[in-house]
C-alpha cells in the first residue's frame, strides 16, 4: 500500500507568546490557521527541565495549566471550524529524563514533540539551534563535532525514556554554525535514530521553517526520503513563532518527496547513502 502523502491540512507545531520568544495569543494562531485553510492546529509549547541559560524560552508547570485551559476553551469555541490540540515540544535533557517523563505524565497531551536544544557546556547550557554569536562561539570552542556527537547521543537516550509522538527538526543541530557540515557519518547516526523511531512508531517532523532559511525543511530531503523508505510517518509543522507563520510553506508539501517517495516502501531493502548537505 502506498504511504500517505504528508498531511498539509494539519500544522502540528506552533508557539505563542507564552514561551517568551514568540508573539501572539493562542487565539490569534487559531484565526491564522483558519485563514490558511487548515483543518487542525496543534500548539507545541516549549518545556525544559534543569536548563541553565541566560533566558527562559519555555513555560513553567503553572503556565502549562493555563495553556491547557485556554486550549480547551478555544477547541470548544471553534468546534466544527477547526480542530485544536495542545501539545508540548519537550526538551531532551539527558540529565533529567525521568523528571521529564514524570512531568509529561501529569497532563493529557495531544502531541508530544521531542527536541534537543540545550547541551550542558560545563558552566551553562548552550542552545544548539541558536543563531546567537555567543552560542556559535561556545559550540566552536567545544568543537562542533563533539557537539554533534553529544546531540545524537542525547537524543538517542531521550527516545528510550520520553513517550514522544514525533521528533522535531531532527537535523537542525548546529544549523547556524559555519564550521559544521552534515556528513555521511552524521547521516549514519540519523539512520540509527530513525530505526529507533520506527521501532516505537514515532513520527518524523517535516519542519517547514527550514524553507525560509535554506530552501528545504528540517530535516533535509534526503533524510525525509530515508525515513519514508523505512516506513516512518511524517508530520508537518511550521514552528511558527508569530501567527503570520502558521502553515508557512505548506503549499510545497504535496509532491515534496517526488514520485519515487510515493511508491510503496520495500522492507529490508538497502538504500544507497544519500548525500546530505
Ligand atoms: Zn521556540
Ligand atoms: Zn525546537
Amino acid at each position: 500500500m502506498p504511504l500517505p502523502a504528508i498531511d498539509s491540512t494539519t500544522d502540528g507545531h506552533v508557539h505563542t507568546r507564552l514561551c517568551h520568544h514568540a508573539r501572539g495569543e493562542m487565539e490569534e494562531y487559531v484565526l491564522a490557521a483558519m485563514a490558511a485553510g487548515l483543518k487542525k492546529l496543534v500548539f507545541l509549547e516549549h518545556h525544559e527541565i534543569g536548563i541553565n541559560y541566560f533566558e527562559s524560552t519555555w513555560l513553567t508547570e503553572a503556565e502549562f495549566v493555563a495553556y491547557h485551559a485556554e486550549g480547551k476553551r478555544l477547541a470548544a469555541r471553534y468546534a466544527g471550524k477547526i480542530e485544536i490540540g495542545c501539545g508540548v515540544e519537550v526538551g531532551a535533557n539527558p540529565d533529567h529524563l525521568q523528571e521529564t517523563a514524570d512531568f509529561l505524565g501529569r497532563f493529557a497531551w495531544d502531541r508530544i514533540g521531542l527536541s534537543y536544544h540545550y547541551l550542558w557546556a560545563g558552566n551553562e547550557h548552550v542552545n544548539m539551534v541558536s543563531r546567537r554569536p555567543a552560542s556559535i562561539a561556545l559550540m566552536e570552542a567545544i568543537g562542533v563535532e563533539k557537539v554533534a556527537a553529544a546531540y545524537f547521543e542525547g537524543l538517542t537516550r531521550a527516545l528510550a525514556v520520553i513517550p514522544a509522538d514525533v521528533v522535531c527538526h531532527l537535523d537542525a543541530v548546529l544549523r547556524h554554525c559555519p564550521a559544521f557540515a552534515f556528513t555521511g557519518e552524521h547521516f549514519a547516526r540519523v539512520r540509527e535514530i530513525l530505526a529507533l523511531m520506527r521501532a516505537k512508531d514515532i513520527a518524523l517532523e517535516v519542519n517547514t521553517s527550514g524553507f525560509a532559511l535554506r530552501g528545504e525543511p528540517y530535516p533535509t530531503l534526503a533524510i525525509l526520503q530515508e525515513a519514508r523508505r523505512m516506513g516512518i510517518r511524517l508530520a508537518a509543522g511550521s514552528d511558527a513563532h508569530r501567527p503570520a507563520d502558521v502553515g508557512r510553506y505548506f503549499d510545497r508539501l504535496p509532491g515534496l518527496l517526488g514520485e519515487k517517495a510515493d511508491e510503496p516502501a520495500v522492507r529490508g531493502q538497502q538504500s544507497e547513502e544519500p548525500k546530505v548537505s
